[in-house]
Order: structure tokens, then sequence, then C-alpha cells
């Protein structure tokens, strides 16, 4: 089976940026599972994956506009160090959670000088090109359900498996199944 809309896709796969260094890997016997069609991976990798098929493998270099954007330098921000308080030392590449208008973002410390911190709340990847190295372990057709949540159900149970009590997924219908608080609208409480 191709991949296509729709379908469920396997696959093992390592994300290396410009320099060569690994910056993310599936683990062995642990490929990354997910819906296609649905936004589930970046753009770049989804449009890349169409009509390949199991055993295939795959190189493809992502532009950071199809990937993690290009970084935007209105998050980037210098603070005071006295912002800081309760934190003994700082230091770059320490994260924390900034309060914005936008709600809480992450953020991360690029440079501290004297009295002045400056933090970042771009994506770490984004502005980088990602080059992903994908070998297709499986494609299957995803279920009606599955398609209808937008994402994959694992294991027999809703949400990979961890969502749906006694192994059953929440329905649309309303019945008997679902169990509360995991259900809302209809939908399914996960978060993917
Ligand atoms: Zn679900």
């Amino acid at each position: 089976m191709q991949i296509a809309e729709g379908t469920v896709v396997s696959m093992d796969y390592a994300l290396k940026d410009d320099e060569g260094t690994l910056i993310d890997q599936s683990q062995p016997g642990q490929p990354l599972v997910y819906l296609h069609g649905h936004r589930n991976i970046i753009p770049g990798l989804e449009s890349a994956l169409v009509g390949k098929t199991s055993g295939e493998s795959v190189d493809v270099r992502v532009e950071p506009a199809e990937g993690y954007g290009e970084p935007n330098p209105a998050l980037e921000q210098v603070v005071p160090r006295d912002r800081f308080q309760g934190v003994e030392s700082l230091e770059v590449g320490m994260q924390f959670q900034a309060n914005t208008d936008q709600g809480p973002v992450s953020v991360r410390v690029t440079k501290v000088e004297d009295e002045d911190v400056t933090v970042d709340g771009n994506h770490p990847l984004a502005g980088k090109h990602l080059n992903f190295s994908v070998t297709i372990q499986e494609v299957r057709a995803g279920t009606e359900e599955e398609i209808a949540h937008g994402h994959i159900h694992q294991g027999g149970g809703c949400c990979g498996g961890g969502g749906g009590e006694g192994g059953e997924c929440c329905s649309s219908e309303g019945d008997a199944k679902q169990s509360e608080g995991e259900c809302q609208d209809g939908g399914c409480g996960c978060a993917h």
C-alpha cells in the first residue's frame, strides 16, 4: 500500500541538522507511527512521503518554512536578571515558562550578561534545515475512527492505548463506552 491521506505509516527515522549532528531518532523496534494527511508530522516531511511503500528508504531535506518555520525576532527578548528570582546560576540553554499575552510560552536562555538575560521563544529548530533519513516499515489503511479523530489508535485502545478505558475507544455516539472526563464533545481526550 502506498502512503496517501488516511493511511497509517510506521517508520524509522533519524533527523540531523546541516552540520550532521543527530537531533532526534526513533528507537530500534519503536517506529514512529502516524496518520498521514492530518498534520501529525511536519508538512515538508509529510508531503515527501506521499506514494512511498513499506521497505522504502527516503532522504528528505526540509526547508525551514516547511519545518518549524523561520525564527521570529519578536520572540527574542532581553529581560533583566532580577526577573529570575530564585534561580541561582543562570546558564545558556535553560528553559523557562514565560507568561505572555498569548499565554505561557516556553523560552530558552540564549545569552547571559551582567544584568541582561536574553531569552528566545522560538522553537529550537526554527530556521534550520531538517535532514531526515526515513525507512518505511508499514503502511496500512486508517480506520474510520482514526480518520475521524485525526490520529492513530494503537493497541486496541484509544489514543495510543492510554485514553480509552478497557481498551475501548471514545465514541462520538455517546454510548456506554465513554468514560467520564476522557471524551468530551464526541472527541477523544488525548492530547495528540
Ligand atoms: Zn482517539
